[in-house]
């Protein structure tokens, strides 16, 4: 019903902090004479977790730069900024907003986290103003097509969902058959650099921080300094056009390297060959299909190859409308799931990357620097030490939310607890993603200068990556034996002799007693 005392205000357009799309459905049909937009700044939303410099400096400045471009559109806004409102949670803002402006109804597109559609439902509720919850058109493949394509399938598989998404979008296509005559060129994506390193990788671009970024860069230290990271080498796009620049920058100069060095990583290189386009796409700077066109248009044009097109539009297509998918239909017990039943706590030094391990302190020094790692190193490094030394699942997910730039719990969640993790007993993954220290060795030059050595499994030099891998094996025998993708692992442990296997145990308990140390 509407609102009984005397409405000023015809909708109350409820935008958030990942949704600074102007194509949004929730600006579609807006009357800007009677409608008005809502954007709150809210402390909650960098406290819930203990949120890095980095990535409230992003929201925060990109949020700004759209409410400027929603009042250059001729919108009327009511932006609640932090230094000027201080709005304690997202409801305290939709609330003063409610008794300002007397709504008739209010709208807001589907938010990315369930905890934020619980609290607009409640507000909007208790104030009786009639809410919309309209679907979030940025992404391909809606709830409930894939709700339909997940009930069609026996296990979740990205695979096959990729497949029909390239099909349905005819993307890479040669008539019916992919463009190449294979669907996956994965195999062709895993190289490493090399003895030599990593050669002639171009930088991103620069993206010089204007007004606005450095008035949030000083409220955030004012309001949030001891929160972890900083914010030196903040070079994030905060608008509509710094991301389509960084896209371009991409297409032309490291898409054509992206496909063979993806899981690569290196001490000295912080980006590699990746797109870094993750943050603009969440916060919807930038659409999914552009991005994918574009590459695609890349190969078309035989700029770069079709590993590499294939392996990037894999992601985009594939892994991020996937990852999209399984949040909506495994919420909430995703967020509760703890498979292993680990309980550990995070060591301290996740939030320094203050340990002797030279692959975590680097995969953690660059995330608290940069809010960014790609996908190995979160994968492989942190989220696989996460495993092996059985953390608290959701202590390690709230991490993630934290750190990274890109984060928004559609996203994170699946991609930590379900990927990382195997928190939901592999819904989606067929095993556990663990190796032991020596495909670090293999795939980065962490190991070099290590004070630990990826082969050795017992003693003072012990590489804890290898050590815990061993014993999460020897906990998990006959899972793993059982497993047809696992049973080679297990084979290799069963090799080992008793007292070999005992040596490892001793050794991972000691390791487990005092994570802090390591
Ligand atoms: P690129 O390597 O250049 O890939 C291109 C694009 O593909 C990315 O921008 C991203 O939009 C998409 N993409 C790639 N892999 C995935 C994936 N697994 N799931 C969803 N989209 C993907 N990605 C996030 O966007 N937010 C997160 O909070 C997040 N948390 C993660 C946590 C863990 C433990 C792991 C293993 C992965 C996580 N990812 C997350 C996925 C991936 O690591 C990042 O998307 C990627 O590193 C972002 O860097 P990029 O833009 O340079 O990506
Ligand atoms: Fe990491 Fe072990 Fe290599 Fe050190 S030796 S960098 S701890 S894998």
């Amino acid at each position: 019903m509407p609102k009984s005392k005397g409405a000023v205000t015809g909708t109350l357009i409820v935008v958030l902090g990942d949704q600074l799309d102007l194509s949004s459905a929730a600006l579609a049909h807006v009357d800007k004479t009677r409608d008005v937009v809502v954007m709150v700044e809210a402390a909650e939303e960098s406290t819930h977790v203990w949120s890095s410099k980095v990535r409230t400096a992003l929201f925060l400045s990109a949020m700004r730069h759209f409410r400027d471009t929603l009042i250059s559109a001729g919108f009327r806004v009511h932006y609640r900024a932090l230094d000027t409102h201080a709005d304690a949670t997202l409801a305290d803002g939709w609330r003063a907003a409610i008794a300002e402006f007397a709504p008739e109804w209010a709208c807001c597109v589907a938010p990315g986290d369930l905890r934020v559609t619980a609290a607009l439902e409640s507000t909007f509720g208790a104030d009786a103003v009639p809410l919309e919850i309209l679907a979030d058109t940025h992404f391909l493949c809606s709830d409930a097509e894939f709700r339909a394509w997940a009930g069609k399938n026996k296990s979740l598989r990205m695979e096959f969902f990729y497949r029909m998404m390239r099909q349905k979008h005819g993307v890479l296509m040669a008539g019916d058959a992919p463009e190449g005559g294979q669907w996956n060129y994965d195999a062709e994506n895993r190289k490493s650099f090399g003895k030599s390193g990593p050669q002639n990788v171009p930088l991103p671009p620069s993206f010089p921080t204007d007004a606005i970024t450095r008035e949030v860069f000083a409220l955030v230290e004012e309001k949030f300094p001891t929160h972890p990271g900083n914010l030196a080498h903040f070079n994030w796009p905060i608008t509509a056009a710094q991301a389509e620049q960084a896209l371009d920058d991409f297409i032309r100069r490291r898409l054509s390297g992206f496909g063979d060095h993806q899981d690569a990583m290196w001490t000295t290189l912080v980006f590699g060959w990746h797109s870094l386009l993750s943050s603009s796409l969440n916060l919807k700077l930038l659409h999914p299909m552009r991005v994918i066109e574009k590459a695609e248009a890349a190969y078309r044009d035989g700029r770069c190859d079709l590993a590499s097109a294939e392996g990037f539009i894999r992601q985009v297509l594939g892994w991020r409308e996937f990852m999209r998918g399984v949040y909506f239909l495994d919420m909430p017990g995703m967020k509760t799931a703890n498979h292993f039943g680990h309980t550990n706590p995070l060591p301290k030094w996740y939030w320094t990357g203050q340990t002797q391990m030279n692959c975590m302190r680097h995969a953690i020094g660059q995330t608290l620097e940069h809010g960014y790692a790609h996908h190995i190193q979160r994968l492989m490094v942190t989220g696989m030490f996460g495993v092996t030394a059985q953390l608290l699942p959701q202590a390690l997910c709230d991490w993630y939310l934290a750190g990274y730039v890109d984060a928004i719990e559609w996203v994170e969640l699946p991609n930590t607890a379900g990927m990382a993790l195997f928190a939901n007993g592999g819904r989606f993954t067929s095993k556990p993603y663990v190796a032991s220290g020596a495909y670090i060795k293999r795939m980065s030059n962490y190991c070099e200068g290590c004070h630990y050595k990826p082969d050795v499994k017992t003693g003072a030099r012990a590489c804890p990556m290898t050590t815990l891998y061993w014993n999460f094996l020897d906990t998990h025998i006959k899972t793993f034996s059982a497993n047809p993708r696992t049973a080679l692992m297990a084979k290799n442990l069963t090799r080992m002799s008793d007292e070999d296997r005992a040596a490892i145990r001793t050794e991972a308990q000691r390791m487990l007693a005092n994570l802090d140390a390591l």
